[in-house]
């Protein structure tokens, strides 16, 4: 039974990983991976058996279970005896191989080999490149993870690891507490330097090559300041910390993980250029990461509100207003033909620019028609209610309408729903609408802000 529709291949509808914890062992030189997946399964409905993804390695064995058999997607394993709806059982599987990323019609996924080191990019469908999972985004667990490589290398990690020794080699031992969907899960080694920083009182965390120090100082020196902007407009940070990662290769683009993000060496300049990047990553920590998606037809709702936070943080930070921008991208949408859904774009589409910029158009239509006090009470409202679970469009109508007291479904249906698209509409608070709509901003103070050079 298809679990998503976008990912048909992925996942076993018939149930949920309560826990991973998974102990490698990873040569880097070589690209080694020999590992133990430790899996709690519960069960939906009664079963004999049940299947988990994993891709481009071998399964050696399988302990708390009985037979398995594999093919290029798929472990299926019979259960030692036959699970009722309810049961967890905890099976063991010892796999190896040599990682490699995955190809899909999104590009190729996963595990990836760097010049130095490795990074993992999952989104959505590369976890089962480095380990055996329920990869879907509706099923979110709690993480161990146990890290044995050489020594000269850093395993970056969201939370501070423990850092110990074996026979000559490195252990890195982490625990993702939070749940977290597998898509969100990454692996970051590298000869990277590791500094704390103070965000805005949540414990920040950096890992750079030491070449890169300066101009990863100078990009990511608002980070506190964004964090402190978002938090104003978003509700507090979900998670116990930010890690920020920034590699030495190039990387396509930068990737949200749980309360990580990653950049390649291209995406800092030292002259932060590409600042919108670094506020669209935080804002995932709030939408996607924590108020994640039951089904990926929804990815508006991760995309469109990190794209909107960039607007947020363009305004916040002395640049163009969120309306401005607003209009801009309007305007440029407006001449291109969509056939697809925002609600639905469909599994080809739903990482293209425009489900982005239309999901931020969306979010500013709601806020133009029922306020700003409104809109940012349901921001915060959304982020405190669906804290580390899943949500689909119709749950943020729901809400809205719940805040607003205004009939939305027209609204949601005219941006989400159909394929032309609407005209912002007047705002609510102000008859010159191309007027900034929030002055001052979220209540900060414009002056106190440092110049960004
Ligand atoms: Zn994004």
């Amino acid at each position: 039974m298809t679990v998503d529709p976008y990912t048909p291949q992925s996942g076993d509808a018939n149930i949920r990983v309560e826990r991973y914890e998974l102990d490698l062992d990873y040569k880097v030189t070589t690209n080694r991976l020999s590992a133990t997946a430790t899996l709690d399964v519960r069960f939906v409905e009664p079963a004999a058996a049940f299947s988990l993804d994993l891709v481009g390695l071998r399964v050696k064995k399988v302990r708390g279970a009985g037979r398995f058999t594999q093919n290029d997607r798929k472990v299926k394993i019979a259960l030692a005896a036959p699970a009722v709806a309810g049961d967890v059982v905890r099976v063991e599987i010892v796999y190896a191989g040599a990682p490699k990323p995955r190809r899909t019609r999104w590009g190729t996924l996963g595990w990836e080999e760097l010049e130095d080191g490795v990074i993992v990019a999952s989104q959505p469908t590369g976890a089962p490149t480095w380990f055996p999972c329920n990869d879907v985004p509706s099923d979110k667990a709690t993480y161990a993870l146990r890290v044995v490589t050489d020594p000269e290398y850093t395993v970056a990690s969201s939370v501070p690891a423990v850092r110990g020794t074996e026979r000559g080699r490195a252990v890195w031992e982490f625990e993702i507490a939070a749940p977290t969907p597998t898509y969100l899960v990454t692996l970051q080694i590298g000869k990277y330097m590791q500094e704390g920083t103070d965000l805005a009182g949540i414990r920040g965390r950096l890992f750079y090559p030491r070449p890169l120090a300066d101009r990863v100082h100078e990009d990511f020196g608002e980070l506190g300041r964004m964090m402190a902007v978002f938090e104003e407009a978003f509700g507090p940070y979900p998670f116990p910390g930010y890690t920020v990662v920034v590699t030495p290769d190039e990387l396509e683009i930068p990737l949200e993980a749980q309360a990580m993000a990653v950049f390649g060496a291209n995406h800092i300049d030292g002259e932060h250029s590409l600042e919108r990047l670094v506020a669209h990553e935080l804002a995932h920590q709030w939408f996607g990461n924590s108020v994640g998606l039951r089904n990926w037809r929804d990815i508006w709702l991760n995309e469109g509100f990190a794209c909107y936070a960039e607007w947020i943080w363009s305004e916040a930070s002395g640049g163009a207003t969120a309306h401005a921008k607003a209009l801009a991208h309007h305007e440029r949408l407006s001449v291109r033909g969509i056939s697809a859904l925002l609600a639905d774009p469909g599994a080809d589409e739903m990482f293209d620019d425009w489900v982005y910029k239309r999901g931020a158009l969306t979010a500013h239509a709601l806020r133009l028609t029922i306020g700003d006090e409104a809109f940012f009470a349901l921001l915060r409202e959304w982020t405190a209610r669906n804290a580390h679970s899943t949500v689909q469009t119709r749950d943020l109508l729901m809400l809205a309408e719940e805040i607003s007291g205004i009939p939305l479904a027209g609204l949601f249906e005219a941006w989400t729903s159909s394929t032309d698209l609407p005209s912002l509409p007047a705002s609510a608070e102000r008859s010159d609408a191309a007027a900034p709509l929030t002055e001052p901003i979220l209540g900060l103070d414009r002056t106190a802000r440092r110049s960004r050079r």
